[in-house]
């Protein structure tokens, strides 16, 4: 571990990144899960070497942060030591659930192997920049729709077969569908892509390729056989095939079109990440469920925790895991929603570790309004930070949780980076040298409407809940009576209250 990794690329373990408060790490175990012991002891790892705070991310990655060069080249060490393999190359990603999920359309794990090895012996590894992803997912009581990657093959049913749905550039709603295949036609689509991606050079993703590009790579599937997959000239950047095809239909989409689909400014507790930047420059969705609560497997059962804001002292996680360990929890898997499944309990167990769980601090059910509030660290974490970020979405959360219905957006910012949730949202709280600022319908890095002291901004959305609960319509959301209120007042009411 020669040199640390600059900001914006991957902070992983040989490539610590540079934050606010020191290096930060970011581990995604090679098989999936770790055992609660494995667990335990990278949280004691956490408090010998770092800061003392973990994360897991809105992709499902596990961070340790606050370290220092020479306390990062021993948490490698110990994390040798503990036996975990962590993940290198492109990320080829499966949902928390992957092959013991009844409700699946297919377990995507063999497909995700034969991307991962095509993807090794095509040598795009080093070619490719460190946030170019595919996810690989069977469908299922946990759908992995929110988070984004370059390509996205997904299970889905046609008539009597599983196909593999392919679509690239952005999470399930906003990818271009290319096609449906079988797996062996995905998988060949999907370095064919990354291939064009390399060729563009390693800032490249592929929403850069061009429409011709993606039509090649969606009327390719049908004869071209892998042994034929072409290399890509750097002077063509195309798909040399002659196969001409539709996409396919199936009776789960039936809407297999290339093209942008619309963009919106959906939350945002998942979204951006707790390292300063946002993994995978995403914007994320929550999942179509989320990952809190008791989930039924092929064997046994599944809990699902949430970590507020994505983050918890590693002392708490640490005593967490041991209660799991107790109730016979036998492997915890990292999921995407900034949470964690402890796995191989019985029904029996999971309220106990549920109340546990509650008892620390962590997020036990659903609706809690921790998960309505994208929160990055702020002050005193992050030394750009200008406000106490996590003690304001604190107070909002216990005081203005009726507002925070489905329709509403908030980010607590702790300056302009806008690290945890780099999109627009309804109001963002942000602070600057003014104090903390209040920006509308807009990202982070706009201009606030409004501004009160850091100390005091929550009590200012208190302003602006009472102006929502005093002016709302019946039936109306708070983010349609926002907009009815404008700019101008949300901020009169910030201000004023
Ligand atoms: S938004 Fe600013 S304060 Fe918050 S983590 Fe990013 S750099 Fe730090």
């Amino acid at each position: 571990m020669n040199a640390f990794s600059r900001r914006g690329a991957c902070p992983a373990l040989s490539k610590p990144m540079q934050t606010g408060d020191g290096l930060l790490v970011r581990l995604n175990p090679v098989a999936g899960g770790l055992s609660p012991k494995s667990l335990i002891g990278l949280g004691e790892s956490a408090l010998r070497h770092g800061n003392g705070i973990m994360e897991v991310t809105a992709r499902g990655s596990l961070q340790i942060r606050g370290l220092t060069p020479e306390s990062a080249r021993r948490l490698a060490g110990e994390v040798d030591a503990l036996g975990i393999a962590v993940r290198t190359g492109v990320p080829v990603e499966i949902g928390p659930l992957a092959g013991i999920d009844p409700q699946e359309v297919a377990d995507p794990r063999p497909l995700a192997e034969s991307v991962r090895a095509a993807v090794d012996q095509a040598g795009l590894a080093q070619r490719l920049g460190p946030k170019v992803s595919v996810i690989v997912e069977g469908g299922g009581q946990l759908a992995m729709d929110a988070v984004t990657a370059d390509v996205r093959l997904k299970a889905v049913r046609a008539e009597n077969e599983v196909l593999w749905r392919v679509s690239v550039a952005g999470d399930d709603r906003r990818a271009k569908r290319l096609a449906a295949v079988d797996g062996d036609a995905a998988r060949d689509i999907a370095v064919a892509a990354l291939r064009m991606v390399a060729e563009k050079g390693r800032a490249a993703h592929t929403r850069d390729l061009s429409e011709r590009q993606l039509n090649s790579l969606a009327s390719w599937y049908s004869v071209t056989p892998p042994s034929v997959l072409p290399d890509i000239s750097p002077a063509r950047g195309e798909i040399g095939s002659s196969a001409a095809g539709a996409p396919l239909s199936t009776e789960n989409d039936a809407t297999f079109v290339i093209g942008e689909t619309t963009d919106d400014k959906a939350i945002s507790p998942l979204a951006g990440e707790m390292s300063g930047r946002t993994e995978g420059g995403a914007k994320e969705r929550p999942p179509i469920r989320d990952p809190i609560g008791m989930f039924d497997l092929t064997a046994g059962h599944a809990l699902g925790i949430g970590l507020p804001y994505g983050s918890m002292p590693a002392q708490k996680l640490i005593e967490l895991t041991q209660r799991a360990l107790a109730l016979g929890a036998t492997e915890i898997r990292l999921a995407p929603g900034r949470a964690i499944f402890f796995l191989g309990l019985s029904p029996a167990a999971c309220p106990p570790l549920q109340h546990t769980a509650t008892t620390l601090g962590f997020v036990t059910n659903p609706t809690d309004p921790r998960t309505r509030i994208a929160a990055c660290p702020g002050t005193p974490a992050c030394a750009s930070g200008q406000i106490a970020t996590r003690d304001i979405a604190e107070t909002i959360a216990v005081e203005n949780a009726d507002i925070l219905d489905a329709s509403l957006t908030l980010h607590i910012s702790g300056c302009a980076k806008g690290c945890a949730h780099p999109g627009k949202a309804s109001l963002t709280l942000v602070g600057g040298e003014n104090g903390a600022g209040l920006v509308v319908d807009a990202t982070a890095k706009a201009l606030p409407a409004g501004y009160r002291p850091g100390y005091d901004a929550a009590r200012g959305v208190s302003g602006v809940a009472a102006a929502i609960r005093k002016e709302r319509l019946r039936g109306e959301t708070a983010a349609a009576c926002l907009a009815r209120l404008g700019a101008a007042g949300i901020a009169e009411a910030y201000r004023q209250e």
